[in-house]
């Protein structure tokens, strides 16, 4: 079965998530943990987080996704920036727990003129602090497309913060098709030899979750911006290749394309429908 979902507000809870999930036609889903340009998270309701864990468990949902505020600078050049990056996710990961087993995503920043290096050390840093043994969250690094001074950007640059994390079983990957193709890799001609070459750097055992989106720009544009499944110049074709490759089949899909809830059932249908 295609494990496939959709960016949700989180604004009802959990359980309303997970309802809305199962009504689209998904079986998991993403959310941001608070407002993802703010900073305040809501208080969680014990009872909520648990129904959702419950029904998770009846509808035989895949792992859901929690995204960080894409606001966040691990790597800023200024310490205070970092050390709110550092509060807010040690904070998320310990309302994760709520809702155990699941994953969370985070961008890893910007190193603005620090250069790459300097931005993977901060990033790596803040692991190391938050990062906790008894944590039953996989933290999960995205994929970026390289605009501005943005690390992550290529296999390299995540093979090199995982490397310096001490608990590394809890570090994964997620890909964004949209921001690998905008970074330059060729996943429309090239799928073969894009995911061979993560393989290399990173580990394929290290992916764990794909965003599925089509990108508004060409080819290694660098620019960021999410187009429709079929829409844009990946294309359909090349979605459908994604989510039948032996080597990503079993993974789960969330689509943050540009979509309400009719949009994005659409876009699942269409996707269950080509999935083999
Ligand atoms: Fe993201
Ligand atoms: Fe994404
Ligand atoms: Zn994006």
């Amino acid at each position: 079965m295609l494990n496939i979902g959709a960016h949700l507000s989180s604004s009802k809870g959990f359980l309303a998530m997970g309802k809305t999930a199962k009504e689209i036609g998904a079986n998991t889903f993403q959310f941001f943990t608070r407002n993802p340009r703010g900073s305040k998270a809501k208080e969680i309701d014990p009872q909520d987080a648990k129904a959702l864990v419950e029904f998770m468990k009846e509808k035989g949902f895949a792992r859901v996704l929690a995204h960080a505020p894409y606001t966040l600078n691990p790597c800023s050049a200024k310490e205070e920036t970092r050390e709110f990056a550092h509060l807010t996710m040690e904070d998320d990961l310990k309302r994760m727990e709520y809702v155990p087993g699941n994953m969370y995503n985070f961008h890893p920043g910007s190193h603005v003129g620090q250069g790459s290096e300097e931005g993977v050390r901060q990033i790596t840093a803040l692991l190391n602090e938050i990062l906790k043994e008894e944590m039953t969250t996989t933290v999960l690094l995205e994929t970026m497309s390289g605009k501005g001074t943005e690390v992550g950007r290529s296999f390299e640059e995540l093979h090199a913060i995982i490397e310096g994390v001490e608990l590394k079983e809890k570090m994964g990957v997620c890909l964004d098709t949209c921001h690998v193709y905008d970074a330059g890799y060729d996943i429309v001609n090239h799928l073969d030899e894009v995911l061979e070459e993560f393989d290399r750097i990173v580990g394929l055992d290290r992916l764990k979750a794909i965003h599925l989106n089509d990108s508004k720009n060409p080819f290694e544009s660098h620019k960021d911006r999410h187009e429709k499944i079929g829409k844009g110049s990946i294309g359909l074709e090349a979605m459908v290749r994604i989510i039948n490759h032996p080597k990503l089949k079993h993974l789960p899909f969330y689509l943050e394309t540009p979509n309400e809830q009719p949009g994005y059932q659409e876009e699942i249908t269409l996707l269950r429908g080509r999935y083999e």
